[in-house]
């Protein structure tokens, strides 16, 4: 007797989030009894890199995490020394004898392109790979989806920018960081030739000349990257870096061993979380450990002290406490923390913390073809304007705006089959990544991974925290079948 059909399986985005949910639904394959074709959309020609490891990117744009402890799930993962499979990888590539300058510490912190060459090459190896799961990579763009019964009961058809529609059981949303979006009050420089807007798009820097007087907004990990290609590039002009408090991202240490549990009676108060995290730092210097094992704890644990935060408290989180989170969390890699340190310290860059009041085209009140921007200094007592010839926003992924920017998830939202988290970080899931609709409930085959489900789930958004949550909606979406069969998309709102 033969096994049902395969279950069509529709993945939106082939970055780290959508090309690892396809290689555990080919690893579950490869375990039998689950047969699926899967269609792996997104326009951009490599597997895996998505947004932030194109394989073509700035050499000096490093992972923040030593080769040795990045993950992706690549069809080794789960295997013996799969965690350091791509720093196997650099080293039979050459990678890190090309790369001198990755060393700190006895660690190897390469290039994020390398990474992207590394996904790359692994997942086309493994999709490749004959057997019952069969992965498609369609360079396209998926512009709308709806519902419509399929054979396996209700499903998608998802269209793409192409004109061609596929039918789908099950559709995975991996859409990744929206990209950046200009701050409100400098929305009337938006198109403006001298204001980068979107710094991750390729050669957004391009248009940056050498002596330019460069205003970067934003102090986290990508100005670090802005500063590296600038400076790498010659830049001579004077760089300002401008943030509410001025913070830069700390510098990754060499080694981080998670040392508290705070998951066995999580906190409901977020004061209450800052009171035991400052008593478990001073608890560890007294131990003789630095205060990043903390940090570690709090890592690894942070879905959990997610989800024991009730609503009002993760909006208190947002306000008052995200920025110091980001800047201790989102660490930078060594070589980029020291190249910010060195530019400050030489001059070359100046860190100022304040608020952005006012901006326009021209050089302040005598115009010109310039950038008039004003801010009003942290603890200042007044407004300070001053003309520049560029401006880079660096304010991080515009999740405000992504289900407007993005027409499949403005599509799915209109019709009620998403809708956005209450603190509007991205779309709201429950516990195990199934989308919510307009009226709270789970909609059946549809399911979000990776950085948009952050305001449901905690901090999934660097590769250590994205690749089990990948697996986990693989698996998902294979135990059901295996269970019930046809029936499968129909249990999948228990
Ligand atoms: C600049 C930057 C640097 C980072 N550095 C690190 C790091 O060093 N280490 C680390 O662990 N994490 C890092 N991160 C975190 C990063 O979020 C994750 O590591 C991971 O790359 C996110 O993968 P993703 O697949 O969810 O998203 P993305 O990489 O954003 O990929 C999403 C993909 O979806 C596609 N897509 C979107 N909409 C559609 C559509 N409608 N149709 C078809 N395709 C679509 C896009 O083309 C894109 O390729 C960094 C993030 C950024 C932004």
């Amino acid at each position: 007797m033969s096994g049902p059909d395969p279950l069509r399986i529709v993945i939106v985005g082939a970055g780290v989030s959508g090309s690892g949910v396809a290689a555990g639904l080919v690893r579950a394959g490869a375990a039998g009894g689950f047969s699926a074709a899967v269609d792996l959309v997104d326009p951009r020609p490599s597997l895996g890199a998505g947004l932030t490891y194109a394989p073509g990117g700035d050499p000096r744009h490093r992972v923040n995490v030593p080769s040795v402890r990045m993950v992706a799930a690549t069809g080794r993962t789960g295997e013996e020394g799969a965690e350091e499979d791509f720093h196997r990888w650099c080293l039979e590539r050459g990678v890190l004898e090309a790369d001198p300058a990755g060393w700190s510490e006895g660690l190897h912190y390469p290039a994020r392109s390398a990474f992207g060459r590394y996904l790359d090459e692994r997942l086309r190896s493994l999709f490749a790979a004959p057997g019952p799961v069969l992965v498609t990579h369609r360079r396209d763009r998926a512009v709308a989806a709806h519902r419509r019964g399929t054979s396996h009961g209700t499903g998608f058809v998802v269209e793409m920018a192409g004109g061609t529609a596929t039918e789908a059981d099950a559709l995975v949303l991996c859409t990744g960081n929206p990209p950046p979006e200009l701050p409100g009050v400098l929305a009337a420089l938006g198109g403006h030739p001298r204001v980068v807007a979107d710094p991750w798009a390729a050669g957004a820097l391009d248009g940056v000349a050498r002596d330019d007087r460069v205003l970067i907004v934003g102090t986290g990990l990508t100005m670090g990257d802005v500063v590296a290609t600038l400076l790498g590039r010659g830049h001579r002009g004077p760089l300002t870096a401008l943030s509410r408090h001025g913070l830069v991202p700390r510098p990754r240490p060499a080694q981080a061993t998670s040392w508290t549990d705070f998951t066995a009676d999580p906190p409901t108060r977020v004061g209450d979380l800052l009171r035991r995290v400052r008593a478990a730092v001073a608890a560890a210097r007294r131990a003789g450990r630095p205060w990043t094992d903390v940090l570690e704890s709090l890592r690894l644990q942070n879905g959990a002290l997610w989800s024991a935060l009730p609503f009002d408290e993760r909006r208190r989180f947002q306000r008052h406490l995200r920025v110091w989170w980001d800047v201790h969390r989102f660490q930078a890699a060594p070589q980029v923390a020291r190249l910010v340190e060195a530019a400050q310290a030489d001059g070359r860059l100046a860190v100022l913390a304040g608020r952005l009041v006012a901006a326009s085209a021209g050089e302040g009140a005598s115009g010109g073809d310039g950038l008039w921007v004003v801010h009003w200094p942290r603890g200042g007592d007044g407004p300070v304007g001053r003309s520049y010839d560029a401006l880079v926003n660096c304010t991080g992924a515009g999740h405000g705006a992504s289900f407007g920017r993005n027409a499949l998830l403005a599509g799915l939202a209109a019709q009620g089959l998403i809708r956005p988290d209450r603190l509007g970080l991205g779309i709201e899931v429950d516990g195990r990544g199934r989308a919510l609709d307009a009226a709270g409930l789970p909609v059946p085959g549809l399911f979000v991974v990776g950085p948009p489900t952050r305001g449901s789930l905690g901090e999934v958004v660097g590769a250590s925290e994205i690749v089990p949550h990948a697996l986990a909606v693989a698996e998902a979406l294979t135990d059901r079948r295996r269970r019930v069969g046809n029936a499968a998309l129909v249990s999948w709102r228990s």
